[in-house]
């Protein structure tokens, strides 16, 4: 049987593959549990000493005692049996399962399909947990073993996400705490798979939010990403920034687009989806992208869709700032006293590149408008009522991922 291949991204090989290796940098570490990858997160010696930790401490608290451990089932098995052989003193062990309705949970209705044991009169029970996250099972637990006639019981767990954690109860022994982001193996599964694993992975997370913003010239992309990029941690690419950074060092990129810049004209497709590609590449631990002043035509918009997918991404919205041609016009050549960039100082060429946009760029409205993708901002205001329109729009995608 192959009941370990699946795990195995290496079988899989294809155009996947190099995505992922952008990701996490070694693709032969990637492993797949049914819909989802995880890449290594704690190595099998790195669990082995947070255990030995636990087991430490509780062994010098207990040793006069033999306390009774209880494992919280399944996700708690690894760790149980690593820790009581770690464990130096007499003890005993037993093991509860819980399993709580969906929906029924907040109502406390919990439903105990392995309970407490037997005979724990007057002993010390030290409930072994594989994580803590919120709390939520912790809480039940605590509720079963507070019915009991035990002298005392104290709570272990491994794992501890102390960001998400909102019990009152106090956590007496923890092994490691980890940030909050789903795990598994060493116990733990992700739809019962992975629990055979001797390492824990964590979700390699691929719901980010790839925005485009969309607009003529001046409608204040540029400025906007500003403060989006910020407050929603994304990476933002402005394919008219990286033109000038270009020129500016005189690079073959730079040489080749001054032309078409000066002109006001688009550069030619080839060499804009060459250099966003290497954009996206150059950010591999990115959250998400705000793609500013790209796409700008109907093939750029295709090959962003391509190139994306064959990284498992997507672009998430296209959201259009809108605003008149004549604000526009005002707008761009005020910054361009300011910018000193050519193309802003000349309303010829800036009529042109509207001009460019009207042709080219604004189609594009129809290709994301097939997808559901597209929305409409008014672009005209103060900076920071943009940006908040901009943000309900954003935020609902949050709430979708
Ligand atoms: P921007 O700063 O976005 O207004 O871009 C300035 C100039 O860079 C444009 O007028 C084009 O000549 C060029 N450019 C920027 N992005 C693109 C693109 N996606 N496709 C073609 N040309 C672009």
């Amino acid at each position: 049987m192959n009941s370990l291949k699946p795990y195995k991204l290496k079988a899989q090989r294809g155009p996947k593959n190099v995505i992922f290796a952008h990701l996490i940098k070694s693709i032969d570490e990637l492993i797949k549990l049914h819909d989802k990858f995880f890449r290594p997160y704690l190595k099998e010696a790195q669990i082995l000493e947070a255990v030995q930790k636990v087991a430490t401490e509780i062994a010098n608290d207990y040793k006069d005692q033999v306390p009774i451990f209880v494992g919280v089932l399944n996700g708690a098995f690894m760790f149980v049996s690593d820790f009581l052989k770690a464990y130096p003193h007499p003890c005993e062990v037993s093991f509860v399962r819980l399993s709580s309705y969906q929906g029924l949970t907040s109502t406390g209705i919990v439903e105990t399909l392995l309970d407490v044991p037997e005979n724990i009169e007057g002993r010390s029970i030290i409930i072994l947990e594989d994580v803590i996250d919120t709390g939520r099972t912790l809480k039940q637990l605590v509720h079963l073993f507070s019915q009991t006639n035990a002298k005392e019981f104290k709570i272990a767990s491994l794992f501890y996400k102390s960001e998400v954690y909102n019990g009152e109860y106090a956590i007496d022994y923890v092994g490691l705490e980890i940030p909050d982001a789903f795990i598994v193996g060493y116990g733990l599964d992700y739809k019962e798979l992975g629990r055979n694993l001797r390492e824990v992975y964590q979700l390699n997370q691929t719901n980010m939010i790839n925005l485009v913003l969309f607009g003529k010239p001046g409608a204040g992309k540029g400025t906007q990403a500003g403060f989006l990029k910020e407050k929603y941690n994304l990476k933002h690419i402005s394919t008219g920034d990286v033109f000038r950074y270009n020129m500016k060092n005189g690079t073959e990129l730079g040489k080749l687009a001054k032309s078409y810049i000066d002109r006001g004209d688009l550069v030619p497709d080839e060499v804009t989806i060459d250099m966003l590609k290497d954009e996206v590449e150059k950010n591999p631990d990115a959250a998400g992208f705000i793609f500013d002043g790209f796409p700008r035509t109907d093939a750029q918009a295709e090959a962003l869709d391509n190139f994306l997918e064959s990284k498992d991404m997507q672009v998430n919205a296209t959201i259009a700032l809108e605003a008149d041609d004549d604000v526009l016009v005002a707008r761009l050549l005020e910054r361009g006293k300011e910018s000193g960039r050519s193309d802003d100082q000349d309303e010829a060429k800036i009529r042109n590149r509207f001009e460019e946009y009207n042709h080219k760029t604004a189609p594009l409205k129809a290709y994301y408008e097939k997808q559901g993708k597209f929305h409409s901002v008014n672009g005209i205001g103060e900076i920071d009522e943009i940006t908040e329109r901009l943000a309900k729009v954003i935020d609902q995608l949050f709430h979708n991922v």
